[in-house]
């Protein structure tokens, strides 16, 4: 069983890097940008409600993905999971302590919380590429801008919150997918 936390701001390459360790570890993903957007394409109630906060760049309420995350552990059948990779939760203190909360009422853990390091410049350009690549209407270069305010003052917290249960690591969130995928799995090998 091996539960982890992909963190990084927006652009770091969280998504990328997950669909590499989950192949590798076999493990469940659980993104909430991913279950957000797809709530958006179809148009649902939760989807209306969340793309108003998404499409400013703000984050969607902490009670809204503390319930979507509970949910999606609650979904999985309990003898064939090896572990779960959290990617863009938790992205508050308050979401944190959720997820520590919901993880032991249900005699789980989480291991590690691995941060992708990357200096602003660089996650501007690549999300505006992105933009460009896959049409996502948040990644324009007003709504980036916001969400990386919201990250500097809403989430960076988060960092500190797991350096204090002794389970932060941070790598180099920059060179080719394959280096760092290399450097990921390296930290994951010294915990597990
Ligand atoms: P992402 O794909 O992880 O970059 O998420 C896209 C957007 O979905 C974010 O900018 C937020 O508006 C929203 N979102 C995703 N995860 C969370 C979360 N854990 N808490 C609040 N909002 C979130």
């Amino acid at each position: 069983m091996l539960n982890l936390i992909i963190y990084g701001a927006p652009g770091s390459g969280k998504g990328t890097q997950s669909d590499l360790i989950i192949k590798k570890y076999n493990l469940n993903h659980f993104s909430t940008g991913d279950i957000l957007r797809k709530e958006i394409v179809d148009n649902t109630e939760l989807g209306q409600y969340a793309n108003s906060f998404i499409s400013k760049g703000q984050l969607v309420p902490d009670d809204v993905v503390i319930g979507m995350i509970a949910n999606k552990i609650d979904s999985l059948d309990k003898d064939k999971n090896n572990g779960i990779i959290f990617d863009g939760f938790p992205r508050t203190v308050n979401q944190a302590v959720a997820l520590e909360e919901m993880l032991k009422v249900r005699n789980l853990k989480t291991d590690l919380l691995i941060e992708l390091i990357v200096e602003e410049e660089e996650l501007i350009n690549r999300l505006l590429l992105r933009g460009q690549i896959s049409g996502r209407s948040d990644d324009n270069l007003e709504t980036i801008k916001a969400r990386l305010d919201v990250y500097e003052n809403q989430t960076k917290p988060v960092t500190a919150y797991y350096e204090k249960l002794g389970k932060y690591k941070g790598v180099q969130g920059t060179g080719s997918i394959e280096e760092i995928f290399e450097r990921i799995t390296q930290v994951i090998e010294q915990t597990i």
